[in-house]
């Protein structure tokens, strides 16, 4: 889709081609990924390779390894992987997103490299049994030990969790929540794979961490600067998480008209319902308003704007509009989608956690909400 990023006539050309790659990428490792979503297996050989064609490492520099593109080539190869059923790279680009604002020389050349070529995996270790949504019952703690600080704290839903080489875990000291860059090998941390209904090619693990020493040089921005370091990604995420809501949607929707166009239901094909047809138009419509904000947000943060309020809106409409596009999909597939071999199920379970993780639509709605009435001119609702 992309209404405006396509607007650029270099940038339609690049999409172009992103798109066609990450096509051909999905179709011909299938039968892989199909398999490894059922196995709860990590893919990691298709991961590299997305990895080798620069689409992990979007926002990392050139002369550091990376691709040097930007946010909106970002939002567009979230979007391909959603609708082309790959592996997500959203866990890597929010760790780029960490490492550019915060790191430091050391650990941005340890890293971003590594990260954006997909030989070294990052997860982000901050959820907890006890705390997903807000971070006030954060039970993790990083206790300091002369140089160097003592990590302990269980961690839960963490994507690649025990795929991870890298891994970022907030933790609460005397002076607010701090987050460190820690390496998995470090004597203390363990993992266990845990089985979500959904973007299982990214399977979650509960990290543990026991007494896992680091020194001051793994910590990333400020001692207390916890909340700071979390919100510089949280716009990456979120426009990372509606562009992949985008790509399942369509994907979804374009399973659906394919079979419809075959299939016939007495003398009818299935898309020449009018009833059909309405539901078509309304799932494209929400589709593109999503991709509208989405696009626009993208474009923003290119300007240099604040973008808080923008993602969050596009996140929020892709969600309405993936989950518009899955019912219909349904509907018009009958009898035949509600099988495991069909594709459907697993998008739907995409979808479900996508509404989730990476902050809920009810977080969605209350930023938005805030927003409104701390306007003072209450801007949209005259
Ligand atoms: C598959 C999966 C992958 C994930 N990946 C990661 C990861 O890689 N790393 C990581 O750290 N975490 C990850 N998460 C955790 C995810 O970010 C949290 O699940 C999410 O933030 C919600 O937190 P919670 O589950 O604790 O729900 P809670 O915070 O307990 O919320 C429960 C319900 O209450 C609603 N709610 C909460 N606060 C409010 C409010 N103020 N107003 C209205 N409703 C509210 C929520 O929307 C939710 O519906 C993942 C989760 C899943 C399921």
């Amino acid at each position: 889709m992309y209404p405006l990023l396509k607007v650029d006539a270099a940038r339609a050309a690049w999409i172009e081609v992103t798109s066609k790659t990450l096509h051909e990428l999905g179709d011909r490792h299938r039968t892989a990924l199909v398999e490894a979503s059922q196995a709860l297996e990590f893919p990691r050989a298709i991961y590299q390779e997305l990895g080798s064609l620069g689409y992990l490492g979007p926002l990392v520099p050139t002369e550091l390894g990376g691709s040097g593109w930007g946010v909106p080539e970002y939002v567009v190869i979230s979007e391909e992987v959603g609708r082309h059923g790959l592996v997500s790279g959203q866990i890597a680009v929010q760790g780029q997103k960490w490492l550019l604002d915060w790191g430091t020389d050391e650990q941005k050349a340890q890293w971003l490299g590594p990260i954006a070529s997909g030989e070294k995996v990052f997860s982000e270790s901050i959820s907890e049994p006890t705390m997903g949504s807000s971070f006030k019952n954060m039970k993790a703690t990083a206790t300091r030990d002369g140089d160097d600080w003592i990590l302990n704290g269980h961690k839960t839903h963490v994507n690649l969790g025990a795929d991870s080489e890298v891994t970022i875990f907030y933790g609460v000291t005397p002076d607010g929540i701090t987050s460190f860059l820690v390496d998995t090998s470090f004597a203390g941390v363990s993992t266990k794979v845990t089985d979500a209904i959904g973007l299982r090619l990214i399977r979650t693990a509960d990290v543990i961490f026991d007494n896992v020493r680091v020194s001051d040089a793994s910590r990333i921005g400020p001692v207390g600067g916890g909340l700071e370091t979390f919100l510089s990604t949280f716009n990456i995420s979120r426009l990372g998480n509606a562009s992949e809501l985008i790509g399942l949607g369509r994907r979804a929707l374009e399973i659906a008209i394919n079979y419809g166009n075959t299939r016939i239901v007495g003398t009818t094909h299935v898309t020449e319902f009018q009833g059909i047809q309405w539901m078509m138009a309304d799932a494209w419509t929400s589709l593109q308003s999503a991709s509208l904000a989405r696009d626009q947000a993208a474009l923003a943060h290119e300007r240099g704007e604040d973008i808080a309020l923008a993602t969050t809106l596009a996140k929020r409409l892709a969600i309405t509009a993936a989950e518009l596009a899955m019912d219909i999909a349904f509907s018009m597939t009958g009898g035949e989608g509600l099988y495991h071999e069909s594709p459907l199920l697993e998008i739907s379970n995409d979808l479900r956690v996508l509404k989730v993780a990476g902050g809920s639509q009810e977080i969605m709605r209350n930023y938005i909400a805030r927003s409104i009435l701390k306007s003072t001119d209450h801007e949209g609702l005259a």
